[in-house]
């Protein structure tokens, strides 16, 4: 009896929680002790938020409704890179207590909870990269558990603020991470009723407000969802490691394009305070370029660049590379060689032992043969270069 009143509490407890973050049947510190677990209920949103993409069956499609889709998916991953990340994980940069809440807000539009929850997890990912402690390593808990499984187990749920003490003692942030639902709500809603407005104003973009509605918050979420995912899953097991971290974090152009410069991810694991993540010019990192944006409104300042340490180390590493790969290719160089040369050598020694030839010589090296064609050799005239008189 015991046991079914404690889950009808967890039961109601995942629900009040759709609403109120932090709520909790029980106290956090014991939530986040238990195993992992899925909490079927507290995910039902965001499996709505994937369901929801069908709705396009209904609604269709205008140019104007991908377009938006698109453009909310740049501005909003932006938004989880250049904000949750590079600010509110790492502070790489600085901005006025009005401009972080500002940013907070335009972070509650990518439907990935609230800014401290984000942050703890993260700085907790980087404390604890690819260990048995790692919320999300796919070393540890395999590929599907990081990109997606992670999010969905009720110990994962609580944000812990003893890990984010700079960012709570704002109450403006602290609420916008309990109410993390208020923000999506009103996105979602606002873009519903601008399409509807877009269907009366101007008829021929050809959209509406459930197609906007679809197009632009649950499919462009839902896409935003799985390439910020990805970092967590494919950036540790995909691309070339230039710092030996004590991770597995790697680097990936692919990624990087699709998440806006996160791909550089071993970078970032290897100097986590720098705004930037792409350290060299052709390491293309648009959240950077964002940010510099951004800097020259007056929102944000005081950016942190990448130490000339850094580089030297990159630069010794890449010199040790060149070099390793250069032993390893001679030596492989040879080892071919002799691969080619010997079958070829060992045959034309088995085809010449075994020749008629070669086996009436080995018999002319038997003793007496030898005996007897030197005894021959005596007996013939000596040499001479002067000719015979009888032939002159
Ligand atoms: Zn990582
Ligand atoms: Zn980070």
């Amino acid at each position: 009896m015991s046991s079914f009143i404690a889950s009808v509490r967890r039961l109601a407890g995942s629900l009040v929680q759709w609403i109120d973050a932090d709520y909790s049947a029980e106290p956090p510190e014991v939530v986040r002790a238990q195993p992992d677990g899925v909490d079927f209920v507290r995910c039902i949103p965001f499996i709505i938020l994937h369901l929801g993409c069908l709705g396009v069956l209904w609604v269709g499609w205008s140019w104007f409704a991908v377009a938006a889709a698109v453009v909310l998916y740049v501005v909003r991953m932006f938004a989880v890179t250049g904000i949750y990340h590079r600010y509110f994980s790492h502070k790489s940069y600085s901005t006025s207590r009005f401009g972080q809440f500002l940013l907070a807000v335009w972070g509650g539009t990518t439907v990935q909870r609230g800014a401290l929850w984000w942050a703890y997890h993260h700085r907790h990912h980087h404390q604890h990269s690819d260990d048995p402690e790692d919320a999300h390593s796919p070393h540890v808990h395999g590929f599907w558990w990081s990109h997606i499984g992670w999010i969905t187990s009720r110990r994962n749920f609580p944000t812990d603020y003893s890990k984010v003490k700079d960012l709570a003692k704002y109450p403006e942030l602290v609420f916008l991470n309990r109410f993390d639902v208020l923000v999506p709500v009103l996105f979602a809603t606002g873009l519903y009723f601008l399409g509807r407005f877009l269907g009366h104003a101007a008829p021929e973009l050809h959209t509406s407000g459930a197609q906007l509605l679809i197009w632009g918050f649950f499919i462009s979420t839902t896409a935003l969802f799985h390439g910020t995912a990805s970092i967590n899953s494919f950036t540790h097991l995909w691309g070339k490691r230039r710092f030996q971290t004590t991770d597995d974090s790697r680097n990936s152009f692919l990624l990087a394009i699709i998440c806006l410069g996160e791909g550089w991810h071993n970078n970032h694991h290897r100097y986590q305070s720098s705004t930037r993540s792409g350290f060299y010019w052709w390491e293309i990192d648009p959240t950077y370029y964002g940010l510099k944006l951004l800097s020259f409104t007056g929102l944000i300042w005081g950016f942190k660049e990448v130490p000339e340490s850094i580089y030297h180390e990159a630069e010794q590493n890449a010199h040790r590379d060149t070099v390793r790969r250069f032993s390893v290719s001679s030596v492989q160089e040879e080892i071919n060689t002799l691969k080619r040369v010997l079958p070829t050598a060992a045959a034309i020694a088995i085809a010449t032992v075994n020749s008629p030839e070669v086996a009436a010589q080995m018999k002319k090296k038997d003793g007496p043969a030898i005996h007897k064609d030197v005894s021959e050799l005596a007996q013939q005239p000596p040499a001479t270069s002067e000719r015979p008189a009888d032939q002159a």
